[in-house]
This record gives C-alpha cells, structure tokens and sequence, in this order.
C-alpha cells in the first residue's frame, strides 16, 4: 500500500516501551475490571475536561444507551438526530426502547441542521443527539437553545470528537451527557472496545455508574436491571498513557488537513471548511466530489486507500428500513460525494503529497 488509510501499528510502535510496562503492571495487578487503573483514567479525563463527571463503559454505542437509560428515556420516547452518522448514534436509541426521529444535515459542517429541529419535535420528543462528524462541533448553542425552549435533554455524539473545541470549550462539556468512544481507530483509541460517558450532572452520573456494572451499587446487591458495560482496566491503563499525547496528535491532525487544503486548491472538490469559532480535529478529512466511486477506484490503483464515511445513511438502512432517500436531501447528497483521505497524526507530509497530487492527476484527465 503506496498509502494506507491509517497506521495503528505504527503509533503504537512510537509508544512501546510505556505501553508495554502498564500492561505488564495491569496483569500483575490483578486488578482487571473496573479498580484503580479505570478510576485513574476516569480522573485524568475529567481533569482533561475541567468536569465533575466521567465513568469509563464498554463501548461509545453503550455510553448512548446508558446516558439515554439514565435519563429514563425509552418506550414511547422519541429521540432526535441526524442519519449521517455511524449506525451505533441511532442504535443507541433504539437500545433503548425509543424512537430515532431523523432530521437533515447542513453543508458545510455536515452536522445537525438547527433550523429543521423544533418542526421535529412532537409531545414525546425527549431528547436530542447532535453528533460532532468528523471531528468538527455541530451547532451547539442553537441545539441547548432549542432543548432549553422545549425541556429537552441533548447528549452529545462526540465519539468522533475528543479533543475538539466550540467557542473555546471542548466538546463532551456542552450538553447534559456525552459519549466517547476508544475503538483503536478513534483519535484517542484503546486495542480493543471502550467508551466513556461525560457529564456534569452527579444524579445522572451516579445512575450511569449503576447502570454500567449490573445495575449494581453493592456486591450482589442490584437496584435496578442495568449492562455489563465496564471499561477493561488493560485498555484504561493504555489510554492513560495515549490521553497526554492526544492534544499534539490533534494538532498534528489540523497541521496535515491544513496540507491537504493547499495542495489540493483549486481542484474541483469541496474541501472540508473549519467554523472560525470552532476547532475540527480530524478524526476524518472528508472530501466532496461528483463520480466519487471513480476517484476512489483509480487511488485504489494507485495503492491509496480511502474510505466513505458513510456510503448509507442511517434511514436507509435495512434495519430502519422505512425512510425513503428523498426525506433527508442533503444527507442523500453527501453520501454519494463523501471521500474520507488517508490521515492519522505521525502521516509523512510526503503522503499527504504522493495522495493530493493523485487526486489532481486522475481529476485532470477527467476533464
Ligand atoms: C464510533 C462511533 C460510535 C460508536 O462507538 P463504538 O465504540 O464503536 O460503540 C457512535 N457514534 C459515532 C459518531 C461514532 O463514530
């Protein structure tokens, strides 16, 4: 592979020696779910955001649906967000017994449209979920302006956005809840699963805690029907080691995407655009372009892989099956042109080169 699409291998190889040491001490520890490693982690992160709360869960999808659960939301319910996602946003609430109401997405963040909430919001509506696509926050004032106004609850999909900053304040701090996922590829990734939920509010927390380990606050004591959803002590204590990297990864990240943005000017495709009051961090550099399928076989050839973040929205997926592809236009429309480009924070800017000047060579002799 001239360029592959990420370099797992390759980060963890720059972090070995700390790497291999904690894991080594986990093991010894005999201390392997739950306990001092995951409360360590816990307290870094909530030191990281400057909040009250974060309680490490098995996986982003299960810190949806126990944020959701915590906040009693389920049969009955409706829950509002958007369709270009990955599948877990909406699975999540499914999980939980309550109903995903789509509404559309705005160009050029990609994310919630604002304006086209309130005309979704019906007597059962209970809450919202904004996603942070890509890395870039969505629209947060107007979301908690709007749930203010309608007694709404908004948790935020930042799985996808660890590190990013609206108005100065990073994400996962802005709503009532937020969800975190560590899936390897993510910009703070463990070796496995792993998840994490934000938050502010100590009832909801407290209820997130019980929730995640059985419903159980006391050995064998159980308050309430809840999950087997507990972060791995292996994967906390890893984590604790990449967490003090992550805020130069990122930068890394917005140092490669601001490559990408001169070289490829003045190709004919839309480049991902950053709000001057927010900070992206590329978890994905995602392009737009038309006969999208042609440009990704032909860097295929030239051994540069590329992937769509996503090629079916949500609606459109078999297992929600009653949305017809007009509903949701931009949406419909993103899907057919998105191209998401190789990135990851130690990319030799000679791959950002190798890759921009492929996409301007199989563009030209397009025209
Ligand atoms: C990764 C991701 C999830 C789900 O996280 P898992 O850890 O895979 O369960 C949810 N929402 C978004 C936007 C994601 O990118």
């Amino acid at each position: 592979m001239a360029v592959p699409f990420v370099d797992l291998k390759g980060q963890y190889h720059t972090l070995k020696a700390d790497i291999d040491r904690v894991v080594l001490e986990v093991l010894d520890s005999s201390s392997y779910i739950l306990g001092q490693y995951v409360r360590t982690f816990e307290q870094e992160v909530e030191h990281f955001f400057g909040i009250k709360h974060a309680i490490g869960v098995n996986s982003g999808t299960d810190a949806l649906l126990l944020s959701l659960r915590a906040m009693d939301i389920g049969s009955g319910d409706e829950v509002i967000t958007v369709s270009n996602s990955f599948f877990a946003t909406a699975e999540a609430i499914s999980l939980a017994g309550a109903k995903p109401v789509f509404v559309d997405v705005t160009e050029p963040s990609f994310n919630v449209d604002s304006e086209l909430l309130e005309a979704a919001i019906t007597p059962r509506t209970k809450a919202i979920i904004p996603v942070h696509l890509y890395g870039q926050p969505a629209d947060m004032d107007e979301v908690l302006e709007v749930a203010e106004r309608h007694g709404l609850r908004v948790i935020e999909d930042a799985c996808q956005a660890f590190g990013a900053e609206y108005k100065g304040r990073r994400t996962g701090t802005l709503g009532h809840a937020a969800a975190f996922s560590f899936v390897p590829a993510k910009n703070l990734g463990c070796y496995g699963d792993g998840g994490m939920v934000t938050t502010n509010d100590d009832v909801l927390a407290e209820r997130v805690r019980l929730l995640r380990d059985h419903g159980s606050s006391k050995k064998y004591r159980h308050e309430v029907v809840g999950y087997n959803s507990r972060l791995d002590a292996l994967q906390a204590a890893i984590l604790s080691v990449k967490l003090k990297c992550l805020d130069d990864w990122n930068e890394a990240r917005r140092r490669l995407a601001g490559q990408y943005g001169l070289e490829l000017r003045g190709c004919d495709v839309v480049l991902p655009t950053e709000a001057p009051d927010r900070k992206h961090i590329y978890h994905l550099y995602v392009i737009r372009t038309k006969n999208r399928d042609q440009l990704q076989a032909a860097l295929r050839e030239q051994g540069i892989s590329t992937l769509i973040h996503y090629p079916i929205p949500i609606h459109l997926q078999p297992a929600f099956g009653d949305g017809s592809p007009s509903c949701l236009p931009v949406t419909q429309r993103l899907a057919d042109e998105i191209l998401s480009l190789p990135l990851w924070p130690t990319m030799p800017t000679s791959s950002v080169t190798l890759t921009s000047d492929a996409i301007k060579q199989i563009l030209s002799q397009r025209q």
